[in-house]
């Protein structure tokens, strides 16, 4: 059952067909738990995506049913690929966008990673 108002999970949403390499990505680390690659349509100097290898339509869907490991070893792997790509010493941005009113446009769960420059204020007013 879903949790959130995105429905179930669809196996032809873009995420999904990149985790099966249906569609190819700029890849910057993969393990068992995250896979995490460029934004198509970077927002910063570095925009960078970590998706969950396991099939989560959204935050309230990850937060909800994926297992102790899984979670851990998700945001263990977005703390890790932000050092790699060298932003912990400038800072840098994660951001879930969780159903319709964050704009929410891929049904499978992910965290941005933003950085490379200074990012301003928190929200847009
Ligand atoms: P969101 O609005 O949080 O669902 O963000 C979805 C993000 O996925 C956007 O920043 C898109 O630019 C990005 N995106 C969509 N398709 C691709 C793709 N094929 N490869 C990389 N990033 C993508």
């Amino acid at each position: 059952m879903p949790v959130s108002g995105l429905g179930d999970y669809d196996n032809a949403n873009i995420f999904a067909r990149i985790l099966r390499g249906e569609v190819p990505c700029r890849e910057v680390f993969r393990d068992r738990f995250a896979l995490a690659f460029h934004d198509i349509q970077p927002r910063a100097p570095v925009h960078v995506l970590v998706i969950p290898t396991g099939r989560y339509v959204s935050m309230a869907d990850f937060s909800a049913r994926a297992s102790q490991e899984e979670i851990a070893g998700f945001f263990k792997a977005v703390g890790s690929v932000a050092k790699a790509l060298g932003l912990e010493e400038p800072g840098y941005r994660i951001l879930a966008n969780m159903g319709g009113h964050a704009h929410q446009e891929v049904p499978h769960f992910h965290v941005h990673i933003f950085g490379g420059r200074p990012l301003g204020a928190m929200l847009v007013e």
